[in-house]
């Protein structure tokens, strides 16, 4: 059997009543085979004794693992009886040398009547010296059993793990036990891969994971169970990109994507020459858009990288084809901006360009629609307007996504629906740490632009406590005598948006009244209308405007390379990504920018870290497996809630060779045995059919 073949619910085990169960339901253990899946925090090696008479040579906290008697019971502390506290003396009886302990019992003075002078008893607990006298107040004292056998844990290697509710250590390894006892499981990978990477027998691994006989003996366990189920995430996130029948292009859909004119004439037009990787990642994408399987790829890039351009470069590669393309961007602020951008870079060429948001007014829209199912236009840009059912493509053949981490599932679902094998590039400037590249978005192939154009200058950033803002107001003051701009943020406080609404209001007052009275200025956030902030980034860009004060509406996208100063405020409640995207703002040209982020006085020491880290580094990817480190995968991808990243043995933050090896494998038997039907590989197609690891309803990348 397999370990995930055990369905039934943990409450089927003998003892787990009511609150048991809820405790489990705390942890997401629901059946006995997510019991089985609960990883141990630690492991408490009471494997060899440490009699008192070795322990004084230890350091502090050094756990006693050994036999005692009980020798005496006095009492100190207190003037009032009640508030004594007992103290136990004890003294090693193991054989293994002399020594006395001292068992202060806080709290605990109920032990005088059971813990008897001259009973004998199996001691656990943790010594710390004072003076002469070894003292310990976190102990456990078992009675030795009459028949001379060994008392319960004592020679054992035992799981800690996390608890919930009414759960305690002694519950979760009593049922633990119960399950290992009652059940053997079978192997879930091909013997050839378990003899190439070294692996273990799936039963030994599970049972060395919760009991091993040597700590030693826990890395293999873990390396098995790791390696599996990252094989079993590849298997599941490849497949979907993989010799799907429905998922290649028929003959006809095939056209050939060779006129070479467009795209030329564009590139030698611009008054720069494309990046070493700018470059490469434009092969790897029209590679994909001639190929036969639709592309399904992740470009990603620091802000101000020019993945647009090469965005853009490829959508007239499709264009010279007689196809249609369709650019989407999360805000209409941002669609905006492209198709003005668009505009003047490809309509020179001939390139047919359209906008359509939620906003655009019922007739222009009837005509514009009708354009496009005719097919006179060639690039429709908008907002996720674009894919709503009243639109109609002549031929949608490639679909660009600008920051792609802001749409969900259903949206990319619903646009993939409008073409006929519409091939997908998602572009993202929050760097994907490689190791979720492989994983979330295991089913994507990654282009990454690593450097930026030649002549940027590095962002220089500022922490700044609180007391000190006068200071950094000076400064954006030089700033803006320079004839520069510049952004004040603030986080996204509640959900509700009353507060920060509040907080922008007034800072934005305090500015301009008391800070830069006379210096041109407005208030943006996502609760203006869409006409009014168009109008306010418009005057921002003419230079009208000197400064935004802004809720982080200005987080993504937003190009102004004459701002060259991000001030952001309680800098601390925004994760590194936000941090990075906002920085990214300014340092759009070859002037110095300068990023200010303020911080109050209650900083935590997460905080902390994470300021540093943008201090230090502007490098995207770098703050990202940082990110990675403090937080966690699942708060990044967004999919903590969704099951997917469930990983229970492999870590994102340390496994990167492992994945890749489970990569390379996934991606090698898809190819050559796409069933499973080799004799080799029958085991994976039964894994699958009793047993699938991970839910593919819930693999989406969202
Ligand atoms: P991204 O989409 O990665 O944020 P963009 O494509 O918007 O980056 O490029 C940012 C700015 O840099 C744009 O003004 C663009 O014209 C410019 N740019 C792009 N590629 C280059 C290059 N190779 N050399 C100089 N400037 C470039
Ligand atoms: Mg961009």
């Amino acid at each position: 059997m397999f370990i995930r073949e055990l369905k039934q619910s943990v409450t089927t085990l003998h003892g787990v009543g009511k609150s048991a169960a809820n405790g489990y339901e705390a942890l997401s253990i629901r059946t006995l085979s997510d019991l089985l899946l609960l990883a141990p925090r630690a492991w408490e090696d009471r494997s060899t004794v440490m009699p008192l008479g070795k322990i004084r040579e230890q350091p502090d906290g050094t756990y006693a693992n050994t036999f005692v008697e009980v020798v005496s019971h006095s009492f100190f502390g207190g003037r009032k009886a009640g508030k004594r506290t007992l103290k136990i003396i004890v003294r090693d009886i193991s054989g293994e040398g002399d020594g006395r302990l001292s068992l202060l019992c806080f709290g605990r003075n109920f032990l005088e009547k059971t813990l008897r002078v001259g009973r004998r008893y199996y001691l656990y607990g943790a010594v710390t010296r004072h003076m002469t006298e070894l003292q310990s107040s976190q102990f456990e004292m078992t009675p030795l059993p009459d028949d001379g056998s060994d008392p319960p844990n004592f020679g054992e290697i035992l799981p800690i793990y996390p608890l919930a509710g009414a759960l305690s250590q002694r519950i979760i390894r009593r049922d633990i036990r119960a399950v290992l006892a009652a059940n053997r499981f079978d192997d879930e990978l091909p013997q050839y891969l378990m003899d190439k990477y070294q692996l273990i027998d799936t039963d030994s691994a599970i049972r060395t994971w919760h009991y091993p006989h040597a700590t030693a003996d826990i890395t293999a366990a873990r390396r098995t169970l790791a390696f599996t189920e990252l094989m079993y995430l590849q298997l599941v996130a490849r497949r979907r990109t993989f010799s799907s029948p429905g998922n290649v292009r028929t003959v006809s859909e095939r056209i050939v994507l060779a006129a070479k004119a467009l795209e030329e004439t564009f590139v030698a037009s611009l008054p720069f020459s494309l990046t070493a990787d700018q470059r490469t990642v434009l092969q790897e994408i029209k590679r994909d858009l001639d190929a036969p399987v639709p592309m399904n790829r992740l470009l990603q890039g620091d802000v101000g990288s020019g993945k647009t351009l090469v965005a853009w470069i490829s959508a007239l590669h499709v264009i010279a084809g007689g196809q249609q393309v369709a650019f989407m961007a999360p805000t209409e602020l941002l669609a905006r901006q492209h198709a003005e951008h668009a505009a003047q870079l490809l309509e020179p060429l001939g390139v047919r360009i359209a906008f359509l948001t939620g906003s655009v007014k019922t007739k222009e829209r009837k005509l514009l629609l009708e354009a496009l199912a005719k097919g006179n236009i060639d690039i429709l840009i908008g907002t996720h307007a674009l894919f709503s059912k009243e639109v109609e493509f002549k031929s949608l053949r490639y679909i660009i996504i600008d920051e792609q981490h802001r749409f969900g599932v259903e949206q990319r679902m619903a646009m993939l629906d409008k073409g006929r094998t519409p091939d997908v590039l998602l572009m993202t400037a929050t760097p994907i740490p490689r190791t979720l590249a492989l994983t979330v978005f295991g089913d994507l192939n990654v282009s990454t632009i690593h450097t930026m154009p030649a002549g940027r200058l590095p962002i220089i950033t500022h922490l700044v406590a609180d007391k000190s803002r006068q200071r950094m107001y000076q400064a954006v003051g030089v700033e803006f005598e320079r004839g520069h701009q510049a952004y004040f943020v603030y986080p996204r406080i509640d959900d509700s948006g009353e507060s920060d609404l509040r907080d922008v209001t007034n800072m934005y007052e305090y500015l301009s009244g008391t800070i830069y009275p006379g210096v041109p200025s407005a208030l943006i956030h996502s609760k203006l209308p869409e006409e009014e902030k168009v109008d306010i980034l418009l005057r921002f860009r003419t230079g009208q405007l000197r400064y935004l004060v802004s809720t982080s509406v200005v987080e993504v996208g937003i190009d102004i390379p004459n701002a060259t100063c991000m001030v952001i405020e309680h800098a601390d409640r925004f994760g590194l990504s936000a941090l990075h995207q906002l920085r990214g703002r300014v340092g759009r040209s070859d002037i110095q920018s300068y990023c200010f982020l303020v911080y109050g006085d209650d900083l935590s020491d997460d905080a902390k870290l994470r300021l540093k880290v943008m201090r230090e580094s502007t490098d995207g990817f770098h703050i990202a497996e940082q990110d990675l480190l403090i937080r966690g995968p699942g708060e990044i991808t967004g999919t903590k809630q969704s099951g997917f990243l469930r990983l229970h043995f492999a870590s994102l933050t340390e496994d990167l060779p492992m994945i890749q090896a489970a990569r390379t494998e996934a991606d090698r038997i898809l190819a050559d045995d796409p069933g499973f039907i080799l004799a080799s590989n029958s085991v994976i197609r039964r894994v699958f059919a009793q047993a699938p690891p991970f839910d593919e309803e819930t693999t989406e990348v969202s």
